[in-house]
């Protein structure tokens, strides 16, 4: 009787306990802690080995103050704090994309979309509406066109637009970037005729008789692209606003982005503004090292919301495009091997860029597709380590941008030279389609090849190329685990033993990410003391089919802890 007595007042005290928090309890903070914010009733994968699942969390002020069970977090409720109960879905930190076209991406958001165009007549009736919108004098542009798209993946050529864009130059990009259809008034802008030579690194397409059909590949893009004027600051601000929202949307909370560098004075307006949504890391072009140099910029130079210090430069093109450069001759091409980049040309002048930006503490990036062009980079890193003395140096990490085709022999180069494979899953879903018809199936066993990367200790960072991809980072997961190409012909996985598994894909687009541009020590998990950037699913993806992981939609966005984006408003 006495004993059943005091079991029944303790269940009271802990009934109590549950109401009023603050009152005690082993588990419960300091009455002054009650957190801004806080998520229940959540499946939260940390990305945090020391406790890799939780139920719930709290966040006081800009960073994650907690994690637990649903009644540890419970304690840090007030009465000022925001609860969202997740409905048992995932809770992730958020993503963070580690190479977006973010200027590209956001401006062509309002340009003609051309991604999902499949014939002649499309294109040009959708060029013809744009053109419609613009002002007399304005540049036609936008893109997104694949011509693998068209019937008998027809190369599309400048007749197919002269008609509907008059005197208007038009320039409109294949959907890697690596291409690009002019019409008839930029090339004679551009002084393109059927005496002008290919320029080295690049190509200009020619038809029977030896006049240029419009479409231009690499360098050869270069010549027309360098014509085309530059967006206004208002033009900028506005496009970014938009990519921000897009970011946002797609659960976005870092960009890694491939910037031009005039953007940067944008960013900082709209941090000052309070505006800024979501934190960005510059990577700007190699070629202007030496401003930085002397600026005295290095790796990761910034605050918690712009950074920058790491330089993009270019081995090669695309598979797609036929510029990615191999060993050997493309299967349907079999006159190339495909082309170093100008960048590349002569033979060690990346090196002449790279090497002293490296000594500065600057971070190196270098877009890498073929295998030739990921072993040549290797090289090159291999090169400056050797001339710079043994041991990582300011604890540089270098990267290779794409490293969409390697040789199996240069697997374990990565971990052993500190190379980041900063890769964008969402391609080989894409390019499954037809990459073999390239390269053959032997060449593809080693294309994306995560599971070999990741089974070599190399550190995988992942993204989108946006807008050569589109921005959603639970198509690239789910690109990762299935390789199930877009045509629905590998159900299976395309080349399946290189599929990695969910955990390791969300690793690789939080915390790798975070590696890849110097801030793991601050995000990319959901850790006590880091900045509260999270993501709120509408699923729990662990629970989910793998083919169905591809419908989960972003539920809410949180950066710095605070609510940017919500599904339900
Ligand atoms: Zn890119």
């Amino acid at each position: 009787m006495k004993s059943s007595r005091r079991v029944a007042i303790r269940l009271a005290v802990l009934a109590a306990l549950a109401f009023l928090p603050f009152l005690g309890g082993a588990q419960a903070p300091p009455a002054h802690a009650t957190a801004h914010l806080v998520i229940l009733n959540a499946n939260v994968h940390t990305v945090d080995r020391s406790k890799p699942e939780a139920q719930a969390l709290a966040v006081v002020g800009e960073r994650i103050a907690a994690i637990g069970t649903d009644q540890e977090i419970r304690a840090w409720i007030g009465p000022q704090t925001k609860v969202i109960d997740a409905h048992g879905a995932s809770v992730l930190p958020g993503f963070n994309d580690s190479h977006v076209h973010f200027v590209d991406g956001s401006m062509a958001l309002s340009q003609v979309q051309l991604g999902d165009a499949t014939t002649r007549e499309e294109f040009t009736r959708r060029v013809a509406a744009y053109a419609h919108t613009l002002m007399k004098g304005e540049w036609v542009l936008g893109g997104g066109w694949d011509h693998e798209k068209f019937p008998g993946a027809t190369m599309p050529t400048r007749e197919w637009i002269d008609a509907v864009t008059g005197d208007a130059p038009a320039w409109i990009d294949r959907y890697d970037g690596h291409m690009g259809l002019a019409n008839s008034a930029a090339l004679r802008l551009a002084g393109i005729d059927r005496n002008t030579p290919d320029p080295p690194g690049g190509a200009i397409l020619r038809d029977a008789q030896g006049n240029p059909t419009g479409a231009l590949k690499d360098a050869a893009a270069g010549l027309v692209e360098r014509l085309i004027p530059s967006p206004t600051e208002e033009q900028l601000t506005h496009a970014i606003h938009a990519g921000l929202a897009e970011a946002r949307r797609c659960g976005l909370t870092s960009v890694q982005d491939i910037s031009h560098a005039e953007e940067l004075r944008v960013y900082q307006k709209l941090l000052a503004a309070g505006e800024l949504t979501a934190r960005i890391y510059a990577i700007t072009p190699i070629q202007q090292y030496e401003f930085q140099v002397r600026a005295g910029i290095s790796a990761a130079f910034g605050n918690d919301w712009i950074r920058t210090g790491a330089l993009k430069g270019f081995a090669d093109g695309s598979l797609g495009s036929t510029t990615a450069l191999f060993f050997e001759p493309y299967n349907d091409a079999p006159t190339t091997r495909g082309l170093f980049n100008a960048m590349m040309l002569p033979e060690g002048h990346m090196l002449q860029m790279a090497q002293p930006a490296d000594a500065a503490g600057l971070q190196i990036a270098i877009h890498a597709i073929g295998d030739r062009a990921n072993h040549e980079i290797l090289a090159m890193y291999e090169e400056i380590a050797r001339r710079s003395g043994p041991g990582p140096v300011r604890g540089r990490r270098w990267r290779i941008e794409h490293v969409q085709h390697l040789r199996p022999s240069d697997y374990e180069a990565f971990a052993r030279l500190g190379v980041i494979a900063s890769m964008q899953p969402y391609h080989a879903i894409d390019d499954g389609r037809w990459a073999e018809k390239r390269i053959g199936h032997e060449r593809a066993r080693s294309s994306y090849a995560w599971r070999s990367l990741l089974d070599h200790h190399a550190r995988l960072a992942f993204g989108t190329d946006w807008p050569v991809a589109p921005l959603d980072p639970i198509l690239g997961l789910y690109a990762a685990v299935t390789r199930a190409t877009l045509d629905g012909k590998n159900p299976g996985g395309w080349i399946p033993e290189q599929k990695i598994t969910l955990a390791e894909a969300i690793e690789a687009y939080t915390l790798g990410s975070a590696y890849a541009e110097f801030t793991d020590d601050q995000k990319g998990s959901l850790t006590p003391g880091k900045l509260a950037d999270i993501v709120v699913l509408d699923a729990d993806l662990f629970h989910l089919p793998p083919a169905e992981i591809k419908n989960a939609k972003v539920a809410a966005t949180i950066v710095a802890g605070k609510l940017v984006y919500s599904a339900s408003k």
